[in-house]
């Protein structure tokens, strides 16, 4: 068992443990998706055995408010009625078909009416998928292969986007995972966030090879690091310059900081826009989407490739309809955004009366709580490892006392229509005296 850190006594994890074991025996690392094997922080990962609203239940009993929300996709909580029944009533007409459905029509006419950034899209079954197709179709549409991508955004796993930054500051990308062909990495240039030099030496460099800049919507996939919005609109006329694609990747940030996402958000029009988590209600569902004209180059229309066997999977999209329709309802994300700025700025003033050294970073209802006493954090390179110690500590006096935060302080949280503020106020407290001992203040 972990050190003690001198907070709570650990809540009991029995049968966590055992199933962990048990599938370490089946799973490298015992996971189907790495983050979930607790690495970065004290124990072994939590098996859930059910969620409802705002809450999540463990194989030992244990009830925690959750803020991991299955990585972002449950904006309307755990369980929700609206979208279990849906999903329940399709679900009795068969699983999948092969073939179009009506409910493939009515997902693609809610985003579309109600999102100017898109035309024409494409469903595929995750965010990785979707990513990957829209590069595809970046080089396909303009004729050229390189890429450029930002330090410290995650784009899924796809060959081209599993690439760091080199030495230097315009350089072409290092895989960050074995099985990347190097080759593959040399098409696609890694730079650092929120500087327009860097931006401008990589144009300088690659002029007419760049075939698209992907960018995260708001970058929140390690920290959240808010870009200045002069950045992103310096980012969106150098593209236009080049005659190279803006491709905004808001796997995260769409259908959460508002129904058009960050690009509302920015008020800039990207050239491409991936969506995913959110829009599949808690089911696979990515998609990518852009002018007509653009995704006339998709086949069967035209020349670049894509296709999918469950993709438009009519249960998944039933769980979209019937969660971007509770979105749409007039107020929503207001309340909702309201609600997290204010329990983000609350835990502020906590750790600022006390002096503790942390950040609350918040946008919409997406926050992260960085160990830092920096004002901004927008560059991968701000972000301090050493940090990393005080947000374990935490994560495990947060479960102790009843709150889940996704197992790394690298990950940011998300607050849902299913956190009232009676919960709001209970996570607070229990924040607080885990500040206290993460300080040592008690
Ligand atoms: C989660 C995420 C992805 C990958 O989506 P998956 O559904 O996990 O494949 C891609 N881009 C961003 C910005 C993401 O947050």
């Amino acid at each position: 068992m972990p050190v003690n850190t001198g907070g709570k006594p650990d809540i009991s994890r029995e049968k966590s443990a055992e199933l962990y074991e048990k599938a370490k025996n089946y799973f490298p690392g015992g996971v189907n998706s790495p983050v979930r094997a607790f690495k970065s922080v004290y124990g072994t990962p939590l098996f859930i055995q059910k969620g409802d609203g705002c809450y999540v239940w463990d194989a030992d009993g244990n009830q925690f408010i959750d803020f991991c929300a299955s990585w972002g996709p449950l904006i309307l909580g755990h369980n929700n009625a609206k979208v279990r029944e849906k999903v329940t009533e399709v679900m009795q007409n068969g699983m999948s078909f092969g073939a179009p459905t009506a409910l493939e029509n009515e997902l693609a006419e809610l985003i579309i009416k109600n999102n100017k950034f898109v035309e024409k899209i494409r469903f595929t079954s995750s965010g990785t998928e979707a990513v990957m197709s829209a590069i595809r179709l970046a080089r396909g549409y303009t004729g050229r292969d390189k890429i450029i991508k930002f330090e410290g955004c995650y784009h899924g796993h796809s060959d081209s986007l599993l690439v760091k930054a080199g030495s230097g500051l315009v350089t072409f990308g290092e895989t960050s995972s074995a099985g990347v062909p190097k080759s593959f990495a040399q098409e696609t240039i890694v730079i650092p966030l929120n500087d327009t030099e860097a931006l401008t030496k990589a144009f300088e460099q690659f002029k007419d090879e760049v075939a698209a800049v992907i960018i995260e919507g708001i970058p929140a996939n390690n920290g959240l690091l808010m870009q200045d919005p002069e950045y992103i609109q310096f980012l969106q006329n150098i593209c236009k310059e080049h005659k190279a694609l803006l491709i905004f990747d808001e796997v995260i940030t769409g259908f959460r900081l508002g129904f058009e996402g960050a690009a509302g958000h920015y008020g800039v029009k990207p050239d491409i826009v991936t969506y995913g988590k959110i829009i599949g209600g808690g089911l696979p569902v990515g998609m990518y989407g852009a002018s007509a004209e653009i995704m006339s180059h998709i086949s069967p229309d035209g020349g670049v490739y894509q296709a999918g066997t469950l993709s438009g999977n009519p249960v998944a999209m039933a769980a979209g309809i019937a969660q971007l329709t509770e979105l749409l309802r007039s107020g929503f994300y207001k309340d909702l955004n309201n609600k997290a700025s204010e329990f983000a700025e609350s835990i502020q003033r906590f750790a600022t009366a006390r002096n503790y050294k942390l950040k609350v970073f918040y946008v919409g209802s997406i926050f992260w709580l960085a160990f830092t006493d920096k004002g901004k954090i927008q560059t991968a390179e701000d972000i301090d490892p050493a940090s990393m110690e005080k947000f374990k500590i935490m994560h495990r006096e947060l479960l102790n006392r009843g709150i889940y935060l996704g197992p790394s302080g690298y990950e940011v949280g998300f607050i849902s229509a299913a956190h009232t503020k009676i919960e709001l106020e209970k996570a607070k407290r229990a924040i607080f005296d885990s500040l206290d001992v993460v300080f040592r203040n008690k």
